[in-house]
């Protein structure tokens, strides 16, 4: 149980509701998608048009299903929120775009786990916003096509690459999502701690902020731990001593890496010799998939340049051995 995962945990579910921005005048960062965005939610507005179906992509917990719902508020819709596993058959997809309304936002999260037959249904539905269906059998068979609203899809998925191309290429709007600084994290968590009604200075913001991975979901998580702490140990009121003791408590370090995130690094300093290691290599070593060693936990250790990628694999760098306190004796 990870507390410093980007990947949404039940814990989350509580909070995720009251904190989620509603406006992109709530939404903190990513200004040059903020930016696009709204260029085309305003054109497609003065055309009286639905938007172009757009594609998110980018690690979890960055605020692609928030953008979803921002993007339906400004355009003044409706939005239907779903994801990729859930949407089984391609009966379960047909239902759900015939009873979209005209110009409403359809959320696919995760759009790259849908099943090939449900994607292909896709297709026509975003080219031509119509469903083909085949009825009957053999030689009486037949197609008929039905006319859906003109409605925008708004897929997300963690990295653009997963998707297939006939997919990809239908998105008219492409969009990556950044890991955020940590003056983007303070604000975050700022604005949470008015809603949550908890005291936080400006010290203690950041503290929080530094040990969010560059996530807000993690902020947002990071500060209920640090709130029932002040609320217990302290005086109500998180300032940056509070902060500090409560995140400690929490094993996460003064740079947000937890338990896992020191085992990979050991892994390839003392088991790879610092590296390059490739990363299915990597993935059996520490026991974790790929998908979540690519997803979850590298971006922020690239982030912060605790390891690089080349073309043979994984290294860790001088940063790596410093924060562990390893002397690199390649040096
Ligand atoms: P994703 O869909 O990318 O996994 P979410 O949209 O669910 O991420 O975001 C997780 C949480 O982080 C949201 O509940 C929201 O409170 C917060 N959040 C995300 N992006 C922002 C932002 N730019 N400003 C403020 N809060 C944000």
């Amino acid at each position: 149980e990870r507390i410093v995962t980007s990947e949404l945990k039940y814990e989350d579910i509580e909070i995720e509701g009251s904190l989620r921005p509603k406006y992109f005048s709530e939404y903190i960062g990513q200004e040059n998608v903020k930016e696009k965005l709204s260029i085309f939610i305003q054109a497609a507005k003065n055309r009286g048009e639905s938007l172009d179906h757009v594609l998110l992509y980018g690690p979890p917990g960055l605020g692609k299903t928030t953008l979803s719902s921002i993007i339906a508020n400004e355009m003044g819709c409706g939005l239907r929120i779903t994801s990729g596993p859930a949407i089984e058959r391609p009966g379960d997809l047909a239902a759900i775009l015939t009873n979209l309304g005209e110009s409403d936002v359809l959320f696919i999260d995760e759009i790259h786990r849908l099943n090939r037959s449900v994607e292909e249904i896709l297709y026509p539905a975003m080219e031509d916003y119509a469903l083909d269906i085949i009825i009957g059998k053999g030689p009486s068979a037949r197609s008929i096509r039905i006319d859906l609203p003109k409605f925008t899809l708004i897929g997300a998925t963690t990295r653009a690459g997963m998707l297939t191309s006939p997919l990809r290429d239908r998105f008219g709007v492409i969009c990556r999502l950044e890991l955020y600084d940590v003056k983007e994290l303070c604000l975050i968590v700022k604005r949470s701690a008015q809603i949550l009604s908890i005291g936080i200075d400006e010290e203690g913001a950041l503290e929080v902020a530094r040990r969010s991975r560059g996530t807000p979901r993690i902020a947002n998580r990071l500060l209920k731990r640090v709130r029932d702490y002040a609320q217990v140990r302290g005086n109500g009121y998180i300032d940056l001593k509070t902060a500090k003791k409560a995140l400690d408590l929490l094993e996460v370090d003064s740079l947000g890496l937890d338990n896992i995130d020191r085992k990979m690094l050991h892994t390839i300093i003392n088991k790879f010799s610092g590296g390059p290691v490739g990363i299915d290599t990597l993935a059996y070593s520490i026991g974790e998939e790929n998908d979540t060693i690519e997803d979850v936990y590298e971006p922020y250790l690239l982030q912060i340049g605790f390891i690089s990628r080349t073309p043979r694999g994984r290294i860790a760098t001088k940063l790596a051995y410093e924060h562990l306190g390893i002397k690199d004796t390649k040096e």
